[in-house]
């Protein structure tokens, strides 16, 4: 009878002997030392924390230098300032539900989702909320709903995914088709890059940001965002959400 192959690709031993690519990164303890110096938020670099933090929602794997809990923008500008001074790579992390590993790589991996998660201030004249970038989305949804708004776009993970991430990722959802998209309902965020370079920016035509870039050699337009730019906060616009019998069926 013949053997059934198995379903898995078995490495060879010599791949499996191979360090892994965080490896190559030598100055991971004094790294963390530093950190221990100037953030007030949790240091994690044991394995058991890096490995948690090796995966997101998706199929993909990498093993993070080391991991960041920021307590407070603060601690956000000290790890970005410490790694620059290591030359070690950052990673902003909300929820982690991504699907395409953007929550996974060879970086200081920083959480905001224990920490900075308060709705500084919702004014539903305005139809505005400031918050941090670690708020659940259902958090913000419960604080707007008492005052009958809320945000539109609601990914599946509503319950689970931040503003941060939904920042990152441009999420969606079903009530986007009447509300917008995450794009369509940030009205200003203030950004950290990983010169150190803090910034408020605002709505920005394709004209502006052609000539900001044409000034700018940092190439804010295609490289920095994904990589090197924590949100620190963000300011939403909450659409205005009718919760009528007829909204709900046109949209399920
Ligand atoms: C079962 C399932 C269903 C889903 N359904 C939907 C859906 O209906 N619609 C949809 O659009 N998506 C969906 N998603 C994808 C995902 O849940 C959303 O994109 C969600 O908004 C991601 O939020 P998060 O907080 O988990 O982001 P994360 O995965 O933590 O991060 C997403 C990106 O944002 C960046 N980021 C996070 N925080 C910051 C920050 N403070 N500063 C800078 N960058 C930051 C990260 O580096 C990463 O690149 C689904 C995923 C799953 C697993």
């Amino acid at each position: 009878m013949q053997k059934a192959s198995s379903p898995f690709v078995v490495l060879p031993q010599e791949v499996m002997d191979l360090p892994h690519p965080h490896e190559f990164f030598s100055d991971a303890r004094r790294l963390e030392e530093r950190l221990r110096q100037v953030v007030q938020g949790e240091i994690r670099f044991d394995e058991a924390s890096r490995a948690l933090y090796a995966t997101d929602a998706s199929n993909y794997r990498q093993v993070p230098i080391g991991l960041v809990v920021p307590r407070t923008i603060d601690d956000v500008i000290a790890t970005v300032a410490a790694c620059r001074e290591f030359g070690a790579p950052v990673l902003s992390r909300g929820g982690g539900t991504s699907l395409a590993g953007q929550c996974c790589n060879v970086a200081v991996v920083l959480d905001f989702s224990k920490y900075l998660r308060n709705v500084t201030w919702l004014d539903p004249s305005r139809r505005l909320a400031h918050v941090e970038p670690g708020i659940v989305l259902d958090a913000l949804r419960n604080e707007a709903e008492k005052h009958e708004l809320t945000f539109a776009p609601d990914p599946a993970t509503h319950s689970r995914c931040t503003l941060g991430g939904m920042i990152g990722n441009n999420s969606c959802g079903v009530h986007a088709l009447m509300g917008g998209k995450t794009v369509d309902n940030i009205e200003e965020l203030d950004i950290l890059l990983y010169d150190g370079t803090r910034m408020t920016v605002g709505r920005t035509s394709e004209e502006e940001l052609a000539a900001f870039c044409a000034i700018d050699t940092r190439n804010l337009s295609a490289s920095v965002i994904p990589t090197s730019l924590a949100v620190s906060q963000a300011t939403t616009s909450i659409s205005f959400y009718p919760r009528t019998d007829s909204m709900w069926r046109v949209l399920s």
